[in-house]
This record gives structure tokens, C-alpha cells and sequence, in this order.
């Protein structure tokens, strides 16, 4: 990101085509999830509250990477996840959103592991991680970024998944491949066809 600064129009344009894939594409509701990006050594992150289908340039908010304890202008509520992130691993940037048959198969599993062919390709598995208090909190902040290291896409339980890498469009394609391999997974189960037989038949070697 070098040469970069958080006005860039460009970052601006990213952050927007890809909140509005995320909802467009059903891995969002109206409000939920948020977006950030290291420039240099600042942090670039959705406004707390804002509509990750149809951001402006007046979403983003321009925060210390490092974190004072005085942000302005109402960064995500997650903001202190993201900056743990950042400190972490080398992430460029982490997309966090809400995607619905992956929250559901997340209740009871520690990992989810596609059975299908493009999740296969891209994921061994998606750790799953379990706290407490699952949104902002620090247990999250302190948990997080050892698994982002070992895994780029993470699920916390019973809230969404969170993706790190070196764009927002790595993020959301990481997102919306898990999302597809768990509506396939349910769909799968809805025909009546054993979770057990899903992962270990024929041709299911890991
Ligand atoms: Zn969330």
C-alpha cells in the first residue's frame, strides 16, 4: 500500500464494490459485518453502523493502527479485533460479515470442512473459534490472530466469519466460497444423505 492514503479514490471504490457484493450476494443483512485496510500505518475501517451495500466515502474512517483509546468518528465496534489482526499476522486486509448457513453449521463443530470440490480446492478446513462474548471482545482480539496466521478465513461461532489477506476481494471470495460449500453441505443433508458419508465416502481422502 505504499504511496497509498486512506482518501485514495481508488481504496474508496474497492471498499464499496465489495460491501455491496457482500450484500448483494446474501453474506450480509442491511447492517451487518464490516471492512478495514492497512495503509501504512494507519487503519482505514467501515463506520460503526453503516450499510456495507451502499457505502460512501464518508463510511470510512481513518484510525491509528496502533490505537489511542480517543478514535473519532465512530469506527466499526470491531475495530480493536481488526487492529489485533494487523499486529498478528500480515494481513493487508480483513473482511467480516455474517453468512448464514456457515453461522448455522458453526454452532456445533469445531471446524468446518467443505465437502464439495471448489471448497476442497481452496480450504482443508475453517477453524471455528468458540468465546464468550463473540462480538468485539477481548477474548476475540486476543484469540483471532493466531488462527488468521495458521488459516486466512475464520468462523466465530454463532456470529460470522472473518478474512484476512491481501485485498477486500480476497476476503470476500474466501467468504462467499465457504458460504456456498455450507448451503451445498445443508442442502445435502435436507436430501436425506449422512454427514458421516459426506466426508469419509469414496474418494473423500484428505
Ligand atoms: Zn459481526
Amino acid at each position: 500500500m505504499i504511496g497509498k492514503n486512506s482518501a485514495d479514490p481508488e481504496l474508496v471504490g474497492q471498499f464499496i464494490r465489495i460491501g455491496r457484493v457482500l450484500f448483494e450476494g446474501g453474506l450480509n443483512n442491511s447492517h451487518s459485518g464490516n471492512m478495514s485496510m492497512r495503509v501504512e500505518d494507519r487503519l482505514l475501517i467501515t463506520r460503526r453502523g453503516s450499510m456495507l451495500g451502499a457505502l460512501t466515502a464518508s463510511d470510512l474512517i481513518d484510525v491509528n493502527l496502533e490505537g489511542d483509546g480517543c478514535d473519532e468518528g465512530l469506527p466499526s465496534t470491531e475495530v480493536n479485533v481488526h487492529r489485533s489482526v494487523y499486529a498478528g499476522t500480515g494481513h493487508l486486509a480483513l473482511v467480516h460479515a455474517h453468512p448464514r448457513a456457515a453461522i448455522a453449521l458453526s454452532m456445533n463443530r469445531d471446524f468446518i470442512i467443505p465437502i464439495d470440490a471448489e471448497g476442497r480446492y481452496y480450504f482443508h478446513r475453517i477453524p471455528v473459534l468458540a468465546v464468550g462474548e463473540s462480538i468485539g471482545s477481548k477474548e476475540v482480539e486476543e484469540k483471532l490472530p493466531d488462527l488468521l496466521k495458521e488459516s486466512p478465513l475464520v468462523m466465530v461461532r454463532g456470529h460470522g466469519a472473518f478474512a484476512g489477506g491481501a485485498t477486500l476481494e480476497d476476503g470476500l471470495k474466501m467468504i462467499h466460497s465457504l458460504e456456498w460449500s455450507c448451503e451445498i453441505f445443508m442442502k445435502c443433508l435436507v436430501l436425506g444423505m449422512e454427514e458421516k458419508d459426506l466426508r469419509d465416502g469414496p474418494g473423500r481422502g484428505d
